[in-house]
């Protein structure tokens, strides 16, 4: 699919990986807008990058929010073309402890953005999509998930992160075959260790001792290396169904 006069929601826009992919796809001549809870570094964004990006305040989580920004992409730019989930959330929380009794509630609340949230807004985007004329391929739409190493290496305090992301890993597979019918492709990125405003906060030397875990190259993924491969997924109309680690052949050890 080409990029260029495509339209584009990207969840968790206003920030890293979100942002980075925005900034791609607009200066490929893609029209986007930005869906987060982060008003301000969503509205900053919008406004840096110009008409052919919008800002929408949205949650995820929620069926009318969701809603509301894949119309917002149909009536400021004609039209849906590719989503890109990249909204989430990280807490680090141990299952044993002083906070034990808040567990549950937080487990749901991981569970609930980066899962379900992934999960609602491809339902929606996929019935504006399967509407949209095909291209010469046939192909309606492209949807691009964000799940982590750790669906597959999940470290101490991670259980309900490792969760809901082993969830958007196994989500990819059956909503591409259930979506190949209408030409829209689903396929997934596993990112390792990217320098974004979730990690950065971590103390500089947990931060470098991350980025030794990294073989090669030995440093933390930059952004603009997840948007080149959201770019490359895009535009190979013949990967579909498939996560893909972004991750520098990291291997974390407990
Ligand atoms: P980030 O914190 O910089 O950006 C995440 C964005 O998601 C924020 O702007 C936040 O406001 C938004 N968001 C959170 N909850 C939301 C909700 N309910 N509705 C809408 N927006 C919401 O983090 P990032 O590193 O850019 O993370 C992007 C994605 O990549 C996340 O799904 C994260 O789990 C995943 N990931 C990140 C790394 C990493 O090392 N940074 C590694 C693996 C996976």
């Amino acid at each position: 699919m080409k990029i260029e006069n495509s339209v584009f929601v990207v969840t968790g826009g206003g920030s890293g990986l979100g942002a980075a992919t925005a900034r791609m796809l607009a200066a490929a001549g893609g029209r986007v807008v930005l869906a987060d809870v982060n008003r301000e570094g969503g509205e900053a964004l919008a406004q840096e990058l110009g008409a052919t990006v919008a800002f929408a305040h949205t949650d995820v989580t929620s069926e009318e929010s969701a809603r509301a920004a894949i119309a917002r992409a149909v009536s400021e730019f004609g039209g849906l073309h590719g989503l890109v989930n990249c909204a989430g959330i990280a807490p680090a929380e141990k299952i044993v402890g002083r906070d034990a009794p808040h567990r549950l509630e937080s487990f749901a609340r991981t569970i609930n953005v980066n899962l379900i949230g992934s999960f609602n807004m491809m339902r929606l985007a996929a019935d504006v999509m399967s509407k949209e004329a095909p291209n010469e391929e046939g192909e309606r739409g492209v949807i691009v998930s964000t799940a982590s190493v750790a669906a597959y290496d999940g470290q101490i305090g991670q259980a309900a992160y490792a969760a809901s992301k082993a969830g958007v890993v196994g989500l990819t597979l059956p909503v591409a075959r259930e979506l190949a019918r209408f030409g829209i492709r689903v396929m997934t990125i596993a990112p390792g260790i990217m320098e974004t405003p979730m990690l950065m906060g971590m103390p500089q030397e947990v931060q470098d001792s991350l980025g030794k875990t990294v073989p090669f190259p030995s440093r933390m993924g930059r952004p603009s290396e997840y948007a080149a491969l959201v770019r490359h997924i895009v535009e190979n109309s013949y990967l579909n169904g498939e996560t893909i680690r972004l991750d520098g052949a990291i291997r974390m050890t407990a």
